[in-house]
């Protein structure tokens, strides 16, 4: 395994292995590792040849009070995990390598940025969407795997696939979560014990509207106040949102006739956590 600091370097790399015809993944990561992530590399290996894993903590996508500082980094750990998954090439670029000093151009992925977390982290998509637009000029990928986890993130990064003509392929993983149903996160490891049983309250309200769902429930208000209830247990932890949406555009959805995304955001003491699930008719 390869470790890259440059993007020069990475993109001498990545272009010769395209004159060699190898089909190249690309698994951006902010790092941190686990087995969502590593989820995600597997998937990368079993439908790529070669696979490079970006590993960087974008600043552009956090909020001034938000916690860039105190992310959680271990390269070191991170490098040894990718490595024993059979990873050819970890790119770790530096925050001024990525971003050129005096760099002023964005991507903003009108509409869709502005949903879910867009709408309580104000710049966070056009921070992901401008450091994947990069991540994809730099290595070129022939297919980038993201996990469901981030349900948004996901619908910005296909638009502006879409959008911008971009040659790369999107596939989407399925969440991976804890044996009692916390989804993965790298910031679990902020949760304090107490915080990390009262964090399975996003995966509960879930539950309850799969529940909801199945018992024939297709009104989208009503299903997300019933879901909403099981904060109400739960009155440390905050809620941010809980809406219905098509999971392409993020609109708001009245009933749930089509494929429709339950996303959930919460604060856990100081950790923001978000969990989702797709319900189909
Ligand atoms: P991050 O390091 O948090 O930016 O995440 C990097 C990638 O891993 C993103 O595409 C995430 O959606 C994905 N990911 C994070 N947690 C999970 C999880 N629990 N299950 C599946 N994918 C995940």
């Amino acid at each position: 395994m390869k470790t890259i600091n440059t993007t020069r370097e990475m993109r001498s790399a990545a272009r010769d292995l395209r004159s060699q015809r190898a089909r190249l993944g690309l698994v951006p990561t902010m790092g941190a590792l686990h087995e969502g992530h590593l989820s995600l590399v597997r998937a990368a290996k079993a439908k790529s040849d070669v696979v490079a894993v970006s590993i960087f903590v974008n600043p552009t996508q956090f909020g001034p009070s938000e916690d860039f500082a105190r992310y959680p980094r271990n390269l070191e750990k991170d490098c040894e995990l990718l490595e024993r998954e059979g990873v050819e090439f970890v790119f770790a670029p530096t925050v001024e390598e990525v971003y050129p000093r005096g760099a002023v151009t964005w991507v903003t992925v009108e509409g869709l940025s502005d949903r879910l977390c867009g709408k309580s982290r104000p710049g966070h998509f056009r921070g992901v969407a401008t450091v994947v637009a990069k991540l994809f000029n730099i290595v070129e990928p022939d297919v980038a795997f993201f996990g469901q986890k981030d349900a948004a993130q996901v619908a910005v990064i296909k638009r502006m696939v879409r959008d911008l003509n971009m040659a790369v392929q999107i596939e989407v993983c399925p969440i991976v979560r804890e044996p009692d149903g916390l989804a993965l996160s790298s910031r679990n490891a902020y949760l304090s014990p107490d915080e990390r049983k009262m964090a399975l309250v996003l995966h509960a309200s879930l539950q309850r509207a799969q529940k909801l769902f199945n018992e024939g429930e297709r009104n989208a208000a009503k299903l997300a106040a019933e879901a909403k209830k099981a904060f109400v247990w739960q009155p440390a932890v905050k809620l941010d949102y809980l809406d219905i949406v098509d999971p392409d555009g993020l609109e708001p959805l009245e009933t749930l006739d089509q494929k429709s995304l339950v996303a959930v955001a919460a604060f856990v003491g100081n950790t923001r956590l978000i969990d989702n699930i797709l319900l189909e008719p």
